[in-house]
């Protein structure tokens, strides 16, 4: 049903264009590109149309998966794919004369980008203003490419695991390992995603065999109930809120289970899920620059 809505969303996205540069009187802020001459109707509506028809369970209603900011009826100039559209990710966005950020996380500190709270804040006008100089346009992709058969950031995560040859039948995200160290399965998280640092809840000599690993901030019921239901030696988190997750291993280990946690932190549990998203999209967007600007770990680890 949606796929048959959709040419016409294109063709009212593509006339809009037409319409949405003039009207707004918005100046283009960098020489038309090769891009542009080559795809001189392909805006970035049109792009996210074309995004969108590819999703499972597409168009979804109520998602977050909206752009944030921006006139989306400019003609695209390059695609930025990155977990999270800092000021830092803006800056490399318009160093590379791009025009549009696909984050998967928010732009505007809340899940759902809500800015009324914001408009006095200080660090909201920087951003908004830094965005508006270099006419930068975002939109999230979060529900989208969880959604997607299989998961488009689960797949681009677990591949730097590599683990494949462990996977449980049937199970994306659950592996039954040789007997392990905690320590070494430590080491190689660590070393995969170069991260200098890890949290750890458990005894680092225990003997691991199954590792669930939940990436992103999938909240403190749904990690338990994983931990619970499929019993993983050790589960492997993005973000947790210490108050649930974290406590309930403890307890877990005094109930007299034998668990661990990992915390990896969420921008490098999820982050690699958009170089996939940046590679998938080259596969079948001819002619529209793409590419991955990570956004890196927020901490320093002193
Ligand atoms: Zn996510």
């Amino acid at each position: 049903m949606a796929q048959k809505k959709t040419p016409r969303r294109l063709f009212l996205s593509r006339s809009g264009a037409v319409l949405g540069s003039f009207a707004l009187g918005i100046p283009p802020t960098r020489p038309r590109s090769k891009v542009q001459e080559e795809n001189p109707q392909k805006t970035i509506r049109a792009v996210i149309d074309e995004i969108i028809l590819k999703m499972t369970g597409a168009p979804m209603m109520n998602t977050v998966d909206t752009v944030k900011i921006g006139d989306s009826e400019q003609p695209v100039t390059g695609i930025a794919c990155t977990c999270m559209a800092t000021c830092k990710v803006i800056q490399k966005t318009a160093e590379l004369g791009y025009n549009f950020i696909i984050t998967h996380e928010p732009t505007f500190f809340s899940h759902r980008d809500q800015t009324d709270w914001l408009a006095e804040n200080s660090v909201y006008q920087y951003k908004k203003a830094l965005l508006e100089e270099h006419n930068i346009v975002v939109w999230r992709c979060h529900d989208y490419i969880h959604h997607m058969q299989p998961d488009g950031i689960e797949t681009g995560v677990l591949e730097r695991f590599a683990w494949n040859e462990y996977q449980m039948p049937g199970k994306s995200n659950i592996f039954k390992l040789p007997y392990t160290p905690l320590t070494d399965i430590v080491a190689h998280i660590k070393s995969a995603f170069n991260i200098p640092c890890l949290r750890v809840v458990g005894d680092p000599h225990m003997t691991c065999q199954t590792v669930g690993i939940m990436v992103g901030a999938a909240g403190g019921r749904t990690q338990i109930a994983f931990a619970e239901h499929e019993q993983p030696d050790v589960l492997v988190c993005g973000e947790i809120n210490e108050w649930e997750t974290c406590e309930y291993i403890r307890d877990a280990i005094i109930a007299g289970q034998k668990k661990a946690l990992i915390v990896m932190g969420h921008v490098n549990s999820e982050e690699l899920g958009m170089k996939w998203m940046s590679d998938w999209l080259q596969t079948w967007l001819p002619g529209v620059p793409v590419g991955f600007v990570p956004a890196s770990d927020p901490f320093i680890y002193i």
